[in-house]
């Protein structure tokens, strides 16, 4: 844990003795670049209660939000399609922060809910959260997965019975999005809280809908979606601590695991099985790496891992 430099407190003298140079020294190596300093968190989500308090809390790196309009990089109703990845989307709204205040460190954050591609019945919720810096030119981003997020949807019209749905939705904890089932699309109610409005939008998106119906469906935006919320601050608790550790060769924030290289040989036949083997620790700045194995010099993999042996 890195502590605030504190001041020397005699002003009687001014000059300070060879004990106090050292300890000033050895404090100031121990400060971290970011004590101090502002960034800013580009969001109009009311994400920055979730991402802020860790950076507070580990190296006094202050974090303000700027009321950007982030919807133009993507909706999660599709209104707006997202352009790129999600981390080149976060990368760009983090640096939009910038560019709009001036400040040098920007953050921003991007999920993702969609089928989890090996287990397409789970929906997961991928959560990533980014910092720029334009001095230093470094990216740093953590994320971090869910299998807890509520999303649901149904096709409706006024006189259904909503019930167990709305149970299913946790309405109204988590808001809702209605829209015409089919044909226009347009129009479309977000951040629905309260009966009465569901029932006046439910009513207005099927009398526009040819079918007849409203698609309910859950808003999956980080102020309408309460599931969401705690992803996002582990994520961001992540690359806090990744921020914090900095480089051993230029004390650039945020080292940490970069790659892990698989490859366990098998007992059988010395084929490599895909284990995690080593971890690749590295800097965002600079090209200083180091290598930390994950097993015991020597381990062997179980033939019944090795496609060779148990195919
Ligand atoms: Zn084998
Ligand atoms: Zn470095």
């Amino acid at each position: 844990m890195l502590r605030k430099v504190q001041g020397r407190n005699d002003s009687r003298d001014t000059s300070p003795s060879p004990k106090d140079l050292a300890d000033i020294k050895q404090q100031s190596e121990l400060r971290h670049p970011y004590m101090d300093i502002l960034g800013v968190l580009a969001t109009k989500h009311d994400k920055l209660p979730l991402i802020a308090p860790p950076f507070l809390h580990v190296v006094s790196f202050r974090i303000e939000t700027i009321d950007i309009d982030t919807d133009t990089f993507g909706t999660f109703t599709g209104e707006i399609p997202r352009q790129g990845s999600p981390l080149d989307t976060a990368i760009a709204k983090a640096r939009l922060g910038i560019e709009t205040t001036g400040v040098k460190i920007g953050l921003a954050s991007e999920g993702t809910i969609a089928p989890d591609p090996e287990m397409p019945f789970l929906t997961v919720d991928r959560e990533i959260v980014v910092l720029v810096d334009e001095v230093k030119r470094i990216i740093v981003w953590e994320s971090q997965l869910s299998y807890d997020v509520i999303t649901t949807s149904i096709s409706a019209n006024a006189t259904d019975d909503l019930t167990s749905f709305l149970s299913k939705a946790d309405f109204p904890n988590h808001h809702l999005i209605v829209r015409p089932n089919t044909g226009t699309p347009q129009p479309v109610y977000k951040g629905i809280s309260d009966i009465a409005t569901l029932t006046s939008a439910l009513h207005d998106c099927a009398n526009a809908s040819p079918d007849g119906l409203a698609r309910i469906e859950t808003d999956l935006r980080a102020n309408h979606c309460p599931s969401r919320r705690p992803v996002i601050a582990a994520a961001a608790e992540r690359l806090a601590g990744r921020i914090a550790t900095c480089c051993p060769a230029c004390n650039t924030p945020g080292w940490g695991i970069v790659d892990i290289i698989l490859g366990i040989p098998c007992a059988w036949c010395g084929s490599k099985v895909p284990r995690p083997q080593t971890e690749i620790q590295g800097c965002p700045a600079c090209r200083h790496r180091e290598y930390k194995s994950l097993v015991a010099l020597g381990t062997q993999a179980d033939p019944s891992e090795c496609s060779a042996c148990n195919p």
